[in-house]
């Protein structure tokens, strides 16, 4: 029998919850081999980090300024976020840290405009994420729902009168670079126009990047989403491309902004400038470790192989007469919604009449074949 040492008041698991555990982990495996629905990477191996998991890591505070809680992985996150400060574009100083996902980091945006812009209408399409109108209700912030188009992109006309009914009030753009059902992007240089020709003066441009911005970098023809469009703030997910067990993103805004609302805490001896207190300090590991064995040239190859792998489920669905389509630059493949079993077995997200499968990095040809057989089965047998 294999002794390990326990701890003060630790027992070893009883046989009964030993097999237990084993047997999820088998269900998981099977699972993850049917995983197409969301976007969120399975490829990734992080083992040569764990013994770092016996560690108590925080990384509370402020990334950028030392902290009496030794125990962290500041340094690491710093890293991530250059790497991110540069393949953003960043012109003038930008401050960040890593979130708990790309939800926070939208948090993190819309706080920052708030506070500058306390009386402002913040405008968003019907398309964005589910957690935004959440986080408006929870920050009190005032907002107006604008239509968005059927490829999912924001409706610029309705955008523009709707901004025009209230041009005495700064505006906040939440524009979405990747919308979460069809992959659209919001075109900023429409938005500014038409911000501009309105002769608004006060307004701040969040991008919500969740999938996108580890998308566009490493495509030939991106559109504008990143500071290089003089955004304020963008938010991008960790879990999603780039791949971790554990959730985690990137927030990232101009510097002069986020010192409007830091704080000097004593008690841990820097500045609170983020959402949370204690912070996860393993996912800038993570991140880190995905940057240097990685590198642009990686992610690159990888977005390569997902727009392949996207354009090849395309042509499959088109083979058995379904039509599918995505948007430019994007890895979602919307279709309309199919029998219920094959959208069970495959993970597959809904909305109203439209499903989409996101080719992520783990999925290749031999999966797309395996989930358009099943489809075609499911026809045959109902035509039968
Ligand atoms: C996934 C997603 C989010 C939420 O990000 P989490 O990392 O799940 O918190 C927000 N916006 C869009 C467009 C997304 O796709």
């Amino acid at each position: 029998m294999k002794t390990t040492s326990l701890h003060i008041g630790t027992r070893p698991l009883k046989q009964k919850q030993q097999k237990r555990l084993d047997a999820f982990l088998q269900q998981l495996r099977v699972d993850a081999d049917h995983f197409l629905g969301y976007p969120c990477t399975r490829e990734f191996d992080y083992s040569p980090l764990y013994p770092f998991l016996s560690m108590p890591l925080n990384n509370v505070g402020d990334p950028f300024i030392e902290s009496r809680y030794h125990l962290n992985t500041h340094e690491y996150e710093r890293e991530v976020i250059d790497f991110f400060t540069e393949l953003l574009h960043a012109k003038e100083e930008t401050w960040g840290y890593i979130t708990n996902g790309g939800t926070e980091g939208n948090m993190y945006g819309i706080y920052l405009a708030r506070e500058i812009y306390p009386d402002a209408l913040l405008y968003y399409s019907e398309a964005t994420h589910y957690s935004v109108p959440k986080i408006l209700r929870m920050l009190h912030a005032r907002n107006i729902m604008v239509k968005s188009q059927s490829n999912g992109e924001i409706d610029y006309q309705d955008l523009a009168e709707t901004i025009r009914i209230h041009r005495d009030i700064p505006a906040i753009i939440f524009a979405n670079i990747g919308t979460t059902m069809t992959g659209a992007v919001d075109n900023l240089d429409k938005i500014k126009l038409i911000i501009k020709d309105l002769a608004i003066t006060q307004f701040y441009i969040h991008c919500d990047a969740a999938l996108g911005g580890m998308i566009l970098p490493f495509v030939d023809k991106s559109q504008p989403f990143d500071f290089s469009a003089d955004v304020d703030s963008i938010s991008i997910s960790g879990h999603k491309m780039i791949g971790s067990p554990i959730p985690c993103g990137l927030a990232l805004a101009k510097k002069t902004h986020v010192d409007r609302i830091s704080r000097s805490v004593e008690y841990i001896g820097t500045l609170d400038t983020t959402v949370t207190g204690s912070r996860n300090a393993i996912t800038p590991l993570f991140l880190w470790y995905a940057i240097h064995s990685k590198g642009k040239t990686g992610f690159k190859e990888i977005c390569q192989h997902c727009i392949t792998i996207a354009d090849y489920a395309i042509k499959r669905f088109a083979d058995c007469g379904i039509k599918a389509w995505r948007n430019p630059n994007s890895i979602t493949v919307v279709f309309p919604r199919q029998k219920e079993a094959v959208l069970a077995k495959w993970q597959i997200a809904t909305q109203n009449e439209l499903a989409h499968i996101i080719t992520m990095p783990h999925v290749k040809t031999s999966h797309i074949d395996r989930f358009i057989n099943d489809i075609s089965q499911a026809k045959k047998k109902e035509a039968a």
